[in-house]
Parts: structure tokens; sequence; C-alpha cells
């Protein structure tokens, strides 16, 4: 099939379960991408500042880009000016970061907070106690341009669905916890992002309302 049958397709489906597709299209080139955003797609994810500041430059400006990876302290300010949500917020310091270069710009950024549900020793995401910790800082009561919508995880990636599922649906059950107990009378916590090409289902029966696909829209990497 090809990618604007595929967006197509996959957009239909999603749609109809209320679950988002953020089309990720890291390593990609704009053709590419374009191709995508004619078949009607405007939620593109990436994953490196550089790249995506690059096709952010050349491409339609109504997309709203998504930046799905790992995000020094140092890069926010370039995408700070337009970037719509950043999915990979694992740390106060960077939240402070990105309020700060929000404000330069009048903006206030949407932000998922990370969190490490793989049994996968990376390093990035929070784990239930850095939340916690996160979400109680006096210090995050003054940061008046970002917003917490809602959380991000990644999956173990292994064949094993009853582990991706006991992931996702333990994120799920974080995510509706922390909304009662932070998030209670606001209605702008409500992203939770999980789920890629190999594990989207499974994360869709979890409850996500966010999926970042790649590779089953555009092809291998
Ligand atoms: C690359 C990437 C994806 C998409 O992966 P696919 O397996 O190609 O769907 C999703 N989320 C993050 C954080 C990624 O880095």
């Amino acid at each position: 099939m090809d990618i604007a049958n595929q967006i197509k397709t996959i957009n239909n489906e999603l749609s109809r379960l209320n679950v988002t597709l953020v089309a990720v299209s890291k390593t990609k080139p704009p053709e590419v991408i374009q191709e995508a955003y004619d078949a009607g797609q405007r939620i593109f994810g990436e994953n490196i500042v550089q790249e995506l500041v690059g096709k952010y430059d050349v491409l339609p400006k109504d997309i709203q880009w998504h930046l799905i990876g790992h995000l020094q302290r140092n890069k926010v300010k370039y995408i700070a000016p337009f970037i719509t949500l950043i999915h990979s917020v694992d740390s106060l310091k960077l939240l402070k970061e990105i309020d700060k270069q929000a404000a330069k710009n009048n903006r206030v950024i949407d932000c998922l907070l990370q969190i490490h549900i793989a049994a996968e020793d990376t390093k990035f995401g929070l784990d239930h106690v850095e939340l916690i910790e996160l979400l109680r800082s006096e210090e995050l009561v003054g940061l008046n341009h970002v917003r917490i919508r809602g959380l991000m995880g990644i999956a173990t990636n292994t064949s094993n669905e009853r582990e991706v599922k006991a992931e996702f649906g333990e994120l799920k059950s974080l995510f509706d916890g922390v909304k009662v107990s932070f998030f209670k009378d606001v209605d702008y916590f409500d992203i939770l992002s999980m789920g890629m090409s190999a594990d989207y289902k499974i994360a869709i029966e979890q409850g996500c309302t966010m999926v970042r696909l790649g590779s089953t829209l555009f092809g291998n990497r």
C-alpha cells in the first residue's frame, strides 16, 4: 500500500476510536512528509531537534510538529517558536527551560511527562517517585508558559505481548491516578501517548489517546 492510502486507512480506524495519530517522520525526507500531508495528515513527530527544524523550515506551516525524542535543555530554544507538543519531558529542569523559552516567544507550550515503563535500562523517563515529586514541586506553580497535557511511555521492545500489555496497563492506571490527584479541576490533562508500530493495538486496548507510528506508515527506516 502506498503512503497516502496507508495514512487514510489508519486515520479512519483511529478516528473511530478517538485516538490521535502522530506520523513519525524521522529520517524521512520532506517529499515523503509532503505526500502524507497531501493525504490529510497534519501531525508529525520527530526525535532530533536539528532534523525537525530543517523540516519545519521547508514544509507547510499548518503542520503540527511534535518532539518525541529526548530533548537537551540547550536545544529547547530552537523549537520553542513553533513546537505543538513535546512528548519527552523527563525533568523539572527541562520543564523550566521550556517555560523560559516559551515565555520569550509569548507562547504556552504543551508538554507530556515521559514515564519509564520498559524493562530495558534506558536512562530516559521518570519513575513513579520522580513523577510525583515533580508534580508536587512548588516551582511548578510558577511555570505559566507550559501546560502538562498528559503522559507518554515506550514499552519494552519484545514479542511478549503480555509484558507490553502490563506496561501499558500500568501507564494507563498512573495516568488516571495523576489526573484525579493533580488535574481534577482542569480539562486539558487528556493525552496519553503510548503505542508504536509494533504495539499500538495493545496500547489502544489499554486506553491510550495518541499513538506514534513510523514504519507502519512510511515503511522501514
Ligand atoms: C521512532 C519512534 C516511534 C515510531 O516507531 P515505529 O516503530 O517506526 O512506529 C515512536 N515513538 C518514538 C519515541 C520513536 O522514537
